[in-house]
């Protein structure tokens, strides 16, 4: 067994594996540089278990398979560390909305599902299981523009229509569970406030700096896991890992409406392909909007992006998530029907890394895509682009699984 193991980043992805290694035995040290466990990418995300359907460009299917293959393992892993039950933190199922000015024709988009189709067919079959616990099998039906569905939206902007039973999940009950759970396990000790600065590999073990406010002190582990997604290359770097092609951050404004609704008061919709936007009907625990060409608020292709948390103040998130909503209402004049206090608006913001750095108006931009993902190994240094919430489970206990091996 391994001495001493290092997690750095307590997002999802760290603190999933730091359960995950626990429950086989082993000691582990998480940092995490903020104030608290799971409140980046992995608290502020749309929580959608991706089927591969927003991913039409990757015309190989890569992301598809990668995706699908992360959302059949997604509930029944997570259930390894925490109670759950996955009725309780569904969203409405989502329609797929193919915008007048889309990059694809609905025709290129229909065909494009019908694979997914398959590949979900293929893949659950492969590992018998079944999508969120709960789903056989990928439906997507291309819905007539006499179908009543259809008066949710504003026909000017829709170039095709369709129903899937793709969902999201409830991310911030979720996290919730996990920081309760992370708490009971004696195994894992949790650093917080505590940012690695600087990582060495001297013979076989690793010393890594710790920031913990102006303090600054070495530890050394035997083996590191990098799960800090926005923090993640800065570190590689040291250790001369970096990635095979150019890459980019983005900052993304993702609002969530902390109010109850029922099922029929507005549809989940992801509106494709290219610089659009998306709604999520949580029901009880409220909504998720984003708008991409408005909430698409930051760009950095350096080796870590700038702190934008920090940099936009409340009332510049509550403008641009006033404007989002106002474009969203144009498309889903349904959602003009709700009304809301301000007060009930939660603006945060979230980074997402990807390989690429043309965005997604541009139809070979990598951005489309999210198949060079997953873990990368060195010795005992194992660093991880997660890619997407979806596949955080079945990394987790992949991850593990190299530790033990
Ligand atoms: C707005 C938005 C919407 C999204 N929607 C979806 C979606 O619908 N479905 C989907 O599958 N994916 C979605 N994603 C992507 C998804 O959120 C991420 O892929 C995933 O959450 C990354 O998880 P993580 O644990 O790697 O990163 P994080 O949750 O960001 O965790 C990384 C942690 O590392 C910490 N850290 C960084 N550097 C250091 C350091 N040097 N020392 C110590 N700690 C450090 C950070 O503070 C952070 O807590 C979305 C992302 C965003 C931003």
């Amino acid at each position: 067994m391994k001495n001493r193991i290092a997690i750095i980043g307590g997002g999802g992805l760290g603190v999933c594996t730091a359960l995950e290694l626990a429950n086989h035995g082993y000691d582990v040290h998480l940092f995490e540089e903020s104030k608290a466990l799971i409140t980046k990418a992995s608290f502020a995300n749309e929580g959608k278990i991706h089927l591969g359907l927003v991913y039409a460009l990757d015309t190989h299917f890569q992301t598809a398979k990668e995706m699908i293959r992360g959302a059949l393992h997604f509930m029944s892993y997570l259930k390894r560390w925490i109670e759950v039950n996955p009725e309780d933190i569904l969203s409405t199922p989502y329609y797929y909305l193919n915008h007048t000015n889309s990059l694809l024709k609905g025709k290129q988009l229909l065909n494009y599902y019908q694979s997914c189709q398959s590949l979900f067919k293929e893949a659950a079959s492969h590992y018998n299981k079944r999508y969120l616990d709960l789903f056989d099998r990928l439906d997507v039906v291309e819905l007539n523009d006499d179908a009543y569905e259809f008066e949710h939206f504003n026909s000017d902007w829709v170039e095709s229509l369709y129903k899937t039973n793709e969902y999201a999940v409830e991310v911030r009950k979720i996290a919730t569970l996990l920081r309760a759970a992370i708490m009971e396990q004696e195994k894992v000790s949790v650093c917080l406030n505590t940012k690695i600065t600087n990582i060495k590999s001297i013979k076989n073990h690793f010393k890594l700096t710790l920031a913990t406010g102006i303090e600054r002190r070495n530890e050394q582990f035997d083996l590191v896991i990098n799960a800090s997604w926005n923090g993640r290359l800065e570190l590689d770097r040291q250790l001369g890992i970096i990635p095979p092609y150019p890459w980019s951050y983005r900052y993304k404004l993702a609002t969530r409406l902390i109010s109850r609704f029922k099922e029929g008061d507005l549809p989940s919709v992801t509106i494709v392909q290219g610089p659009y936007g998306d709604i999520v009907n949580f029901k009880d625990c409220g909504m998720y909007f984003s708008w991409y060409p408005i909430g698409r608020m930051g760009w950095s292709e350096d080796l870590r992006p700038p702190p934008w948390d920090e940099k936009f103040d409340h009332s510049t998130r509550l403008a641009i998530s006033k404007m989002s909503f106002q474009e969203l209402s144009k498309i889903i004049p349904v959602l003009n029907n709700l009304s809301f206090d301000d007060k009930l608006i939660d603006p945060v913001g979230g980074v997402i890394f990807a390989l690429g750095n043309e965005d997604v108006n541009v139809v070979r931009s990598r951005l489309h895509t999210r198949y060079d993902i997953g873990i990368q190994s060195t010795g005992n240094y194992h660093t991880v682009n997660t890619g997407k919430y979806t596949l955080i489970p079945l990394l987790a206990v992949e991850l593990a699984s190299r530790v033990m091996s």
